[in-house]
């Protein structure tokens, strides 16, 4: 039976949702439009399999195709991200995350991420996460002047700190990292260089965003942002640390992987690899540019100064008003986006003074230059008038008309 027949509280949620998702502008810098394709192969058979293990190496028997589609997604994301070895199974981003802290490192070992206030993950150390409560973090922080990376001083408290590993890559960092300075760096001290790309993954398959694969000892990734796949994860690294990856994973941290959400990937990486993936991601930033210089010539600070990426801090500060103060407005107007603290925020992550926006949702959709001048310009009226009811009421009129020209 249909889940429509079968439990129709659930299926006219999804409905609810579907129409939600479709007439609202979708800014939050984490999520897109995964494509029919990819949520064919989420949404099949497959999730009735078991198959701890690895292809050809499982600990049940049955798994003969689903071996070939597990090669098949390994290989592909190994062409197209141009590494040695990739391990597809981590169920998210958090989930890759902690096995790569697990291949390389022992229980209270120091490492080094971005601190969380400043752009880091919660899985880049944390204290209520696993990353800080059983590792020992030492934070470094962005430079205040600038509000971008400082590779001197992340040189100079590595070489204080001496950490085992040094994470790069981040949730709210809208500039370009640069690989090869963290690689010297790490080399410098003797730590593991691992790159978390899980945002800009699709920009890097895309040609949009330089990418770690010459430089990391391990990358892990996300596979639903900007790289529009299935929710899931997956880590990548040169061949000699192949198997320390698969075996933190399983039988280290996993059991049974979700084959249906691997099938899904595959399917994901073979549309990252086609020619219009490329146009996509150059899309996506450009649409970001247009974005940031629109919401800067009305009068929006930008954090670090603007996006090389599809991701934009805004710091709200000068206009008086809260990052969730903004977040709510914006909702009510059918604006969708996340508040965010801000480098050395003094307010806290439930309030924040910082705004996160993206694009690659939105680029998804076909929308262009024209489309991001107009949002930038409703956001400005929210933004520069948070109280107002009946304005909110006027954006969301014609936030739906927007969005009824780029069906998705
Ligand atoms: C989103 C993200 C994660 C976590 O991914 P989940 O799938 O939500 O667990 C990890 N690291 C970074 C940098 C991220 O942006």
């Amino acid at each position: 039976m249909s889940l429509k027949e079968t439990d129709g509280a659930v299926y006219s949620l999804i409905e609810k949702e579907e129409a939600y998702q479709k007439k609202t502008l979708r800014l939050i810098a984490s999520e897109n439009y995964a494509s029919r394709a990819v949520m064919e192969a989420t949404g099949s058979i497959l999730t009735n399999k078991y198959a701890e293990g690895y292809p050809k190496k499982r600990y049940y028997a049955g798994n003969t195709y689903v071996d070939e589609i597990e090669l098949l997604a390994i290989e592909r994301a190994k062409k197209l991200f141009d590494v040695g070895h990739a391990n597809v199974q981590p169920h998210a981003g958090a989930c890759a995350n902690i096995a790569a802290f697990f291949a390389f490192l022992e229980v209270g070992d120091k490492f080094m991420g971005l601190d969380l206030a400043n752009g880091g993950h919660l899985t880049h150390g944390s204290p209520v996460n696993f990353s800080g409560k059983w590792f020992k973090p030492a934070a470094y922080t962005l430079s205040k002047e600038t509000e971008r990376l400082d590779y001197d001083e992340i040189r100079k408290k590595a070489k204080e700190e001496k950490p085992k590993m040094i994470i790069c890559g981040y949730t709210a960092y809208p500039l370009i990292i640069d690989f090869k300075e963290f690689r010297s760096i790490c080399d410098e001290v003797g730590a593991v260089m691992m790159a978390d790309i899980s945002h800009f993954a699709g920009l890097v398959a895309g040609g949009a965003y330089p990418s770690p694969a010459k430089y990391a000892d391990i990358i892990t990734t996300t596979t639903h942002k900007t790289l529009r796949g299935p929710r899931g994860a997956m880590i990548m690294c040169p061949e000699a640390n192949g198997q320390k990856i698969d075996k933190a994973v399983f039988p280290g941290m996993q059991g049974g992987p979700l084959e249906h959400c691997i099938a899904a990937k595959a399917v994901c990486f073979h549309e990252a690899m086609q020619p219009n993936f490329k146009v996509y991601a150059a899309e996506v930033v450009k649409n970001a540019k247009i974005l940031s210089e629109e919401l800067m010539a009305h009068g929006l600070r930008l954090v670090a100064g603007g996006t090389e990426s599809h991701l934009i801090l805004l710091d709200l500060t000068p206009k008086g008003v809260t990052g969730k103060d903004a977040q709510i407005a914006l909702e009510e107007a059918g604006i969708i986006t996340n508040r965010n603290t801000i480098p050395f925020d003094t307010r806290s992550p439930f309030v924040t003074s910082g705004l996160r926006i993206g694009t690659a949702a939105m680029t998804t959709r076909g929308m262009g230059g024209e489309e991001m001048k107009r949002i930038a310009s409703m956001m400005i009226k929210i933004i520069n008038n948070p109280l107002d009811i009946g304005l909110r009421s006027k954006i969301k009129l014609e936030v739906e008309e927007l969005c009824n020209r780029f069906p998705i």
